[in-house]
């Protein structure tokens, strides 16, 4: 019979393992581990072709995680061989149902194999994985060679074990960092020196900062306070003996600036960090991770409320003492008034309590607009230009220096919409048309009809409105800093109302400055707003 020797016992040496043992140990992939792992194996009993695979934990089965010598669309045919449950210590000969079932397959995919060989792969005691090895002839075994396969099966376990380890360490580093890049609070590591080693996307979002630029610098040249709310910052608190043992965790609260041109509308956004100091087991600093939120629409809320009490507490006293200082006087019993002081004290009474309906109704709006309650009401047949006519008749004698005209084509048609809140509208643009032109001047109402939209604008000839300022006057309670804002009355709800009730009957609200190419000189500004004609009658 023409058997060999499967092993040969002078090839095995310690170099040839020793080679390999280092190849292995120094692999952490778990592909080429295992690659290295069967050529080897392949090599040292000259084998035709083999396979490894590999324990499947949860399921409780082996899967062929390596091949060589086999064509991938045969592997599939060697399953069989995988049922065969390995007991140790029993195949130091070939197994016969093993070999019966290798040369069946082996036929069937014409690699006329003839024997096989199982080597272990085992780690605490557990078969981890296993390398089939096939040959075209028959062998025997000669002396210690199962020895020396079964300790090159050990260290392969090792490296697999390893390389599995590693895989392990890698994913889960993957998921942390997922979840510190997908939090939606910013997140930040430093290290003991303060360097940034980690910097999630909702940090960069609210500093400018891209992570990649912010990690390996100072922290504080990337958080650069320029108003500190809190007592301290991390720097004078690590000086003052941060973390003390057992310390609670550190708030900052300021501003910083934020960085690049990433943030065209704000330079300086405001922050809460926590700091939470990660100590080692004997004590020492290893790591500070940083929780930051954004507080700036927090504190821009709280100034809006400032602001809020202060507009509204003046707007609402100025009409009362008008109305209280008129009254008085008229009401004195020593005084004999005459009909016509009477009448025009009554005027201003009147239009002082006018005006402070309007403010209520504003305020009221307001509130019914953030509380998600503001629903129009509908009605038939609006007519613009009448509105526009009672809106100047009754503006237009509230002031001598002012001209109000009204000019609409014929066709412009009636609408459907909520006359009231339009009204409100055209009274809004009109009296800051008064208001922001001092000097006085023609304001014109007029109205164009376009084949999807109407449109009424309202033109004056005051102090127009500077380009920086043009994406805050739509805004709650904004009033611009001019001279002239500090002078006149106003909440600064004008605007952002009349835009949210053109906006409600799904039109649109903007302005231009009058100067232009054809008219450089021309003063003042244009609001107008449009309405789909879907709104209208026609
Ligand atoms: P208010 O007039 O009560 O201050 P508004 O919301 O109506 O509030 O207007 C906001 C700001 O926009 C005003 O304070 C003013 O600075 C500016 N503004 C509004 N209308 C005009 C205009 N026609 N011309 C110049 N500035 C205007």
């Amino acid at each position: 019979m023409n058997r060999r020797a499967l092993v040969d016992i002078r090839i095995l040496q310690r170099e040839y393992l020793l080679a390999i043992s280092r190849a292995l140990t120094a692999e952490l992939d778990l592909r080429d581990v295992l690659r290295i792992i069967l050529q080897s194996a392949v090599e040292l009993v000259k084998a035709n072709a083999g396979m490894i695979v590999l324990a499947e934990p949860e399921e409780e089965t082996f899967r062929v995680t390596a091949v060589y010598g086999i064509p991938t669309h045969a592997v599939q045919h060697f399953a069989p061989l995988l049922r065969v449950p390995y007991v140790d210590g029993q195949e130091h000969l070939a197994v016969p149902e093993l070999t019966h079932r290798l040369q069946q397959i082996g036929g069937r995919v014409g690699l006329g194999l003839k024997q096989m060989l199982r080597i272990p792969m085992v780690s605490g005691g557990e078969v981890i994985g296993l390398i089939y090895l096939f040959q075209s002839d028959t062998y025997y075994m000669i002396e210690d060679a199962l020895t020396l396969l079964r300790s090159f099966g050990d260290q392969a376990a090792i490296a697999v074990r390893n390389a599995q380890l590693y895989q392990q360490v890698i994913k889960e580093k993957k998921r942390l960092d997922a979840i510190l890049e997908n939090s939606a609070d910013g997140v930040m590591i430093l290290d003991p020196s303060l360097r940034i080693t980690g910097f999630n996307q909702a940090l960069s979002n609210m500093t400018g900062w891209p992570a990649a630029e912010a990690i390996g610098r100072p922290h504080e040249e990337v958080l650069h306070w320029l108003t500190l709310k809190t007592d301290t910052d991390l720097e004078q608190a690590l000086e003052n003996g941060w973390p003390l043992p057992g310390a609670a965790h550190l708030y900052v609260e300021g501003d910083v600036r934020c960085h690049g041109n990433q943030h065209q509308l704000r330079d300086r956004v405001s922050l809460g960090i926590t700091y939470a100091p990660l100590l080692s087991e004997n004590g020492r600093l290893t790591d500070i991770i940083a929780n930051v939120r954004d507080l700036t629409r927090y504190r821009e809320e709280e100034a809006l409320q400032k602001t809020f009490i202060s507009v509204i507490s003046h707007e609402l006293k100025t009409p009362v003492s008008i109305i209280k200082g008129y009254a008085g006087t008229l009401a004195r019993q020593d005084a004999n008034w005459s009909p016509d002081v009477i009448r025009e004290s009554l005027t201003v009474i009147e239009e002082e309590a006018d005006s402070l309906t309007d403010l209520i109704d504003n305020l009221l709006e307001a509130s019914r607009l953030q509380a998600g309650t503001f629903s129009l009401e509908i009605s038939d047949e609006v007519s613009l230009p009448l509105l526009a006519e009672k809106v100047a008749r009754k503006l237009g004698g509230q002031s001598e220096k002012h001209t109000i005209a009204v000019a609409f084509p014929a066709n412009y048609p009636t609408i459907i919409a909520d006359e009231r809140r339009l009204t409100q509208v055209l009274n809004n643009l009109v009296s800051n048309a008064i208001k922001y032109s001092p000097d006085g001047g023609p304001i014109v109402i007029s109205g164009a009809v376009h084949p999807e939209h109407i449109t009424v604008s309202v033109r004056d000839a005051g102090i127009g409105i500077p380009a920086h300022e043009q994406g805050r006057i739509f805004q709650k309670f904004s009033r611009l800093d001019n001279a002239l804002s500090r002078r006149t009355e106003g909440t600064g709800l004008g605007l952002f109302l009349s835009k949210a009730i053109v906006e409600a009957h799904n039109g649109r609200l903007w302005f231009n400055n009058n100067a232009s190419e054809t008219e450089p000189e021309a003063a003042g500004a244009t609001f107008t707003f449009s309405l789909p004609v879907d709104f209208s009658n026609q």
